[in-house]
Formats: C-alpha cells, structure tokens, sequence
C-alpha cells in the first residue's frame, strides 16, 4: 500500500503543478519524500547521501518510483506532517536540502481530525511538498535564514490575531474585502475592494507599529507568501479531485481512499478552513490564498520567479492596484 499511496501522491503532485503552477514541474523529482509506517521509513527520491546516513535499502515498488527503506524506531507513533530543512547539522537527513516528511493518513486522523480519508492527507501532503519547493530557491532560503529563523515564528506571528481583538477584526475585515475583490464581475470594482483592503491593511499595521513599536510587514508578508501559497496549491489539488479517474490498484488496496467522492463537484464552501480567517489554521494561511486567487484572477503573471526574491504577494497586488491607478488618472487626463 506504501507504493500505491506513494504514487498517488507523485501523480496528483505533476497534475496540480500542470494545471497550477508549471514551474513547480521541474522540481518533482529532486525533492526527497519520507513516509513513516510504524518505524520503518520509506523515502522516494532519496539522495545518496541519505541512503548511506539511514543504511537503506531497495525496496520492490512500482515500477515508476525508486523507494527505499530504512528502519528508524525514534518515528514509532509520533505524527509527522512537516517539510524540514537544517543548515548546520550534517547528520540529518535534511540538511542543506528540503525534506518532506509524513506517516500514513490513518496516523494522521489521529491527531488531525479533519483528515478523514487519504485524498484529504495527500492534499496535505503537498502542502508541505510545495513548502520544499520553496526552499529549493536560495533567495527564499537566504531570507529565511538571515531575516526569519529565529526571530519570528508563524505562531508568534499568529497569536496576534488570537488575543488582540482589534487586530482580528481587522484582519477579518481585510480578508472579506480579498473576497468582495474575488467575486465582483468587473476591474473597477475589484480596484475599490482593492483600496480599501489596502487603507485598512496600512492603517492597522501602523496601529499595530505605534501600540508595540514593533513591526511586523516582512514577517507577515514572508508567512502570507509562504503558507499562503502552499494553501493555494492543496486547495489546486482538492479542486482537481472531482475531474480524476480512480485508480483501481489504490482503491483496491487502501481503504481509507473514498474514490473522490467527498470532492465531486467542488465546491469552495464546503472547505472554509481553506479560505476564511475565522476558520483558518492560522489568519496568514487564508489571506495568502486568497491573495494567490485574485492575483490568477487578474491574470497578473507572478508565480515564475516569486520565490527567487523577496516579494511579497501583497507587494505585487499593491504594484498592480498603482499602476491601475495610474492609468485611470491618464485617462482623466486625456479626457
Ligand atoms: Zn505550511
């Protein structure tokens, strides 16, 4: 069942970067995958490096995926669902190079609820899969390291939102104007929803400068980005579920898979958690998302390089909304 999950998760991966992010393609097959059954470690796209450190070896699999198999009983019953990358310490497996890690979707139930059939841990899966992605780019990676890493964590980041209630009204506020932005017809309206996400965003990040004298843009441009788009790409993939064919050696093995049956005919709202800061993981994840849409919906081409430097999508929708400004004040100009 290992391979089969396993394959599934590749072929739904170079699906969703087809249809969601073609750049995302290339990287497919760099980026080593460890998934934990009790503890016995399976990784697909191992380096050499990490068969010699784990002592692995081959093991019989589908003839499209090189898995090998290690023995690690440190993994026995803990819940992995994490992409990690070191840069200091040369014993673990992913130092100087992302690593995704994961144990099945029946351990994952367990400690996250939500994932109730294996469709739901794939989606998952490349969430953390497109985190690896991202690091795969030393200008994403510098900026972690040099401006992130152990100053501010997504959490700390987050804890905002949960205690300081004027913080949360405005971030909710700003998120319903994302969505306003999503659902009007024409692009003068999106540019109103657009100033006025943009005035209440300024306006409570200098509150927020004034009250603590700390500022927190580029940790929430950075975690917006980052876990922003990861969310894009998983909501990508559950969107896509309804238009795949089941594969009958995964279903034939793995009950846990509901032939796509929850994701037929797809629909947004049944997710909120996806999409809504009020039911969000944490806020940044659903105003990133929701910020990767409008973007796809204004046909800005932003996904190319976004990971080579610092830019941030809030920079790019602020670019988009001036220079649609601009023109607009050409025009009057002319007339
Ligand atoms: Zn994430």
């Amino acid at each position: 069942m290992v391979c089969e999950r396993l394959a599934f998760v590749e072929s739904i991966y170079k699906n969703a970067a087809v249809k969601a992010w073609p750049q995302l393609a290339d990287s497919v097959d760099i980026v080593p995958l460890v998934y934990f059954k009790d503890d016995t470690g399976y990784i697909n796209h191992a380096t050499e490096r990490m068969v010699e450190l784990t002592g692995a070896t081959l093991f019989e699999c589908h003839k499209d995926l090189k898995l090998y198999k290690y023995i690690d009983p440190g993994f026995l019953g803990t819940f992995k669902l994490i992409t990690k990358l070191d840069f200091t310490d040369t014993c673990l497996l992913h130092y100087n190079l992302p690593v995704t890690y994961c144990n099945s979707p029946e351990n994952a139930h367990l400690s996250i609820p939500a994932i109730s059939s294996t469709e739901e841990w794939a989606a998952r899966v490349i969430h953390e899969y497109f985190h690896a992605y991202q690091l795969l780019h030393q200008g994403t990676r510098d900026i972690y390291r040099q401006q992130i890493a152990h100053k501010m964590t997504v959490d700390s980041l987050n804890a905002n939102y949960i205690v300081v209630d004027w913080f949360k009204q405005g971030i909710d506020k700003e998120n319903a104007l994302l969505l306003k932005a999503l659902e009007v017809p024409t692009r003068d309206s999106v540019i109103i929803c657009l100033q006025a996400f943009v005035q209440a965003r300024e306006q409570r990040r200098d509150v927020f400068e004034m009250t603590y004298h700390y500022n927190i843009d580029l940790y929430e441009d950075y975690f917006e980005k980052m876990e922003g788009t990861a969310r894009y790409m998983e909501f990508q993939v559950m969107k896509n579920y309804g238009n795949l064919v089941v594969s009958p050696t995964l279903a034939a093995v793995d009950t846990f898979f509901h032939a796509f049956k929850d994701f037929k005919r797809f629909n947004l709202e049944k997710f909120p958690w996806l999409y809504k800061t009020q039911r969000a993981y944490r806020y940044v994840y659903a105003t990133g998302m929701n910020q990767a849409r409008l973007l796809d919906k204004l046909q800005v081409p932003y996904k190319e390089d976004l990971f080579d430097t610092s830019i941030s999508l809030y920079a790019i929708l602020h670019q988009w909304l001036e220079q649609q400004e601009r023109k607009m004040k050409e025009n009057q100009g002319r007339n």
